[in-house]
């Protein structure tokens, strides 16, 4: 059995339903300690995070991710149980198999051999490690990221270790992704009696236009790295259950993942217009979860995943911003190049949720080649 499917089945066996790390981090700590890294526990309320770095200099180099996994569904369903690690026809099964037990593995022993060979690399390594990632991602990242900046730690470079991969290993890498926020609309009316609609107000009959054109609407064309903004409508309520009955309410919730093209404020501007044109009586509440980021195109760091996957994989990756958000929008904003680099993405929150054995090796021999390239002096 290879190291990196080793760590990654043990990891499996570890049962961290998000928040809970459930001793992975310890896991890992131990065996970064062994090779020259020195920890720092940064746990934030209740949720267990670590920060761990090999050497003073710069540039530093950062793999983040996280150990927590979200929800197995009906256990009945999957073909072995979630939480043991089940190797079947070169395929491991598991829940966090692709997301991303397997990605912290491939880093992990990626990182080990890159320090065994070369003892005195240039520049420093860092795991920045949260269980904090599936669920509100309120305590993790982000806080560690606020500790380093106060006391002056920059990381030149991170790469997230999502699963990143759409159809084989390495054929594409994030280096951005889009915002993400919700709107809670509530829309006011007058309940009463279906037979007198003249003494009432039906929230959803003045709703429905607004709702249209809501969801008809163009946002922008996308631009050179950005696929379009879409809006989606999640959850929509009102009635009271009778059939005779005209609502008081109504209540709507929507997404909006936005590119650049957007701030926030021109974006809420926009909807909320939309709803003073169809003249509701509505209040709006907003949560914002993530900014659209973009790392540099021309920067170190999207050069050397090029390479290290034509070098390792033989593949022509491609730099992407699709999908939903991940901890890398946290670490952006401090003006580190920030990646997202993986395995295929296809199981990923599924049932029976896997990762092919000889990618995870072939994820740490990439991660691996991305260290001699950033780490080590040219000869
Ligand atoms: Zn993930």
């Amino acid at each position: 059995m290879s190291d990196v499917l080793k760590l990654a089945s043990e990891l499996i066996s570890r049962r961290s339903l998000t928040p809970d790390d459930a001793g992975c981090q310890a896991l890992l700590a131990e065996r970064l300690e062994k090779h020259g890294f020195t920890l720092e526990w940064m746990p934030h309320g209740g949720v267990l995070n670590l920060w761990a770095r090999r050497g003073t200099r710069p540039p530093l180099l950062c793999f983040a991710g996280h150990t927590d996994v979200v929800p197995t569904g009906a256990e009945s369903a999957w073909t072995s149980p979630p939480f043991i690690p089940t190797v079947k026809d070169g395929v491991l099964y598991g829940r966090g198999a692709a997301d991303m037990k397997g990605g912290l593995a491939a880093m992990t022993v990626a990182a080990e051999r890159f320090v065994h060979a070369h003892p005195d690399h240039e520049g420093s390594i860092a795991f920045l490690l949260t269980s904090d990632e599936e669920g509100v991602a309120v305590n993790g990242t982000v806080k560690v990221i606020e500790t380093l900046e106060k006391r002056g730690d920059k990381i030149h470079y991170a790469i997230v270790g999502e699963p990143s991969s759409r159809t084989v290993l390495g054929d594409e890498f994030k280096i951005g992704r889009r915002g993400s926020l919700t709107g809670r609309l509530k829309v006011h009316g007058v309940q009463g009696h279906v037979a007198y609609p003249h003494l009432a107000d039906n929230p959803v009959h003045r709703t429905a236009p607004a709702l249209t054109e809501l969801v008809s609407t163009e946002w922008d064309k996308g631009n050179a790295h950005f696929p379009p903004s879409s809006l989606q409508i999640a959850n929509i309520n009102a009635g009271t259950g009778a059939n005779n009955v005209i609502p008081g309410e109504l209540s709507v919730e929507f997404n909006i993942r936005f590119n650049t093209e957007w701030t926030v404020e021109r974006l809420q501007a926009c909807i909320s217009a939309i709803f003073e044109r169809h003249k509701l009586n509505y209040t709006l509440d907003w949560n914002l979860s993530g900014l659209p980021f973009l790392t540099r195109s021309d920067g170190a760091l999207v050069d050397a995943v090029q390479i290290a996957i034509r070098d390792v994989l033989g593949v022509e990756t491609k730099p992407s911003t699709s999908g939903g958000t991940s901890d890398a929008r946290f670490i952006a904003p401090t003006g580190s190049e920030v990646i997202e680099l993986g395995p295929l993405n296809a199981t990923i929150h599924k049932v029976n949720e896997c990762v092919g054995v000889e990618d995870l090796d072939r994820l740490a021999a990439v991660y691996e080649r991305i260290l001699d390239l950033l780490l080590l002096e040219e000869e």
